[in-house]
């Protein structure tokens, strides 16, 4: 019986599993991969006191840091359901069920992918998705992004200080995005709105990104764009999806419920990191959620430790 065990191995999970096992208790990680998007990651250079680093490498430093404290890990077992039954039971994929007095939940989310030829070949090596995370790299170059939701023109507008010249593409006739962002974009010289664009392909030079093409929806034309790099952004779904039939609360994008104790809808049930309510997806955000998750469960389990 552990008294915490977090499901998720990212960033979130292994910040919690270190608060939680340095209050002393039994606290163990099951998590598909370790390390999460970090493990995805090549350049990071706002993970504040590192001035940069490798997601490999950041995601070695994880495991060694989790590991000095004993926590169990489990790694490469996925969580299939959530149940209570006196504690908590976390039934994985394989059958094998495990039990907990608190759980936290940290299994991330994934960028929602174009799924055209060359979004694979080219990740990191111009296809993008976190504008926060990788504009800097792009300074002085043309970029486009996929994607006129609020996401999208948010990345346009941050991109514009940043890059020469932004070109969104947006899949409908209209943008989904709010009119404020809209009106902001649309001041920008350097940013090129095109509506009923269809991205068919990623094109490069077998190293690095050199543009795309896309079809026109409304003429049926095939067009060519020349850029350095290409943000899609076209959602974040949170893994969150084994979790529909518990009795934690999530929105109708899939997204945890918390509070400002990173609780759920579930008492002893909290959760942190990119699966949750938090506006904003960053490494540094997950661990501080994190931290804030096994803090809220070890206050839970000091009111509940007899029950
Ligand atoms: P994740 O990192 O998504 O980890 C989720 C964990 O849960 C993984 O261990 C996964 O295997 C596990 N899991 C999922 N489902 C299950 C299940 N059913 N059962 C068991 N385990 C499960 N942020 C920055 O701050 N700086 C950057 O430079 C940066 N660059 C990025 C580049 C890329 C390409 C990507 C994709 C993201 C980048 N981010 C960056 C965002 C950052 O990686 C995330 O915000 C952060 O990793 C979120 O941490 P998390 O722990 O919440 O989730």
């Amino acid at each position: 019986l552990f008294d915490v065990l977090v499901v998720g191995g990212g960033p979130a999970g292994a910040s919690a599993a270190i608060y939680s096992a340095r209050k002393g208790l039994n606290t163990g990680v099951v998590a598909e991969r370790f390390g999460g998007q970090v493990a995805d990651t090549l350049a990071i250079e706002n993970f504040i006191s590192v001035k940069a680093t490798e997601g490999p490498k950041l995601v070695a430093q994880l495991e060694e840091h989790v590991k000095e404290y004993g926590v169990d890990v489990m790694q490469n077992q996925r969580a299939a359901s959530l149940t209570k039954q006196d504690n908590y039971q976390i039934t994985l994929e394989n059958g094998a069920v495990l039990n907990a007095k608190s759980v936290v939940l940290a299994t991330g989310a994934r960028w929602r992918e174009m799924n055209v030829p060359g979004e694979k070949e080219y990740r990191g090596h111009g296809v993008a998705y976190c504008p926060h995370c990788d504009g800097p790299l792009f300074k002085g170059k043309a970029v486009a992004v996929i994607g006129g939701g609020n996401s999208g023109i948010e990345a346009a507008i941050d991109l514009a200080n940043i890059v020469e010249h932004v070109t969104v593409l947006e899949f409908a006739d209209t943008l989904r995005a709010d009119e404020v962002l809209i009106r902001k974009a649309k001041s920008l010289s350097n940013i090129t709105i095109i509506k009923n664009a269809q991205t068919t392909e990623v094109v490069g030079d077998g190293k690095r990104v050199t543009g795309l093409s896309y079809i026109d929806r409304v003429s049926g034309d095939e067009k060519s764009l020349a850029l350095a790099g290409i943000f899609v952004q076209i959602g974040l779904v949170p893994n969150t999806e084994w979790l529909k039939d518990s009795d934690v609360s999530l929105t109708r994008f899939g997204e945890i419920e918390i509070d400002s104790k990173g609780a759920t809808s579930l008492p002893g049930v909290y959760a942190a990191g990119d699966a949750t309510t938090t506006p904003f997806k960053q490494i540094i955000i997950a661990m501080g959620s994190g931290a804030t998750a096994s803090l809220g469960a070890f206050d839970y389990l000091i009111r509940h430790s007899d029950e």
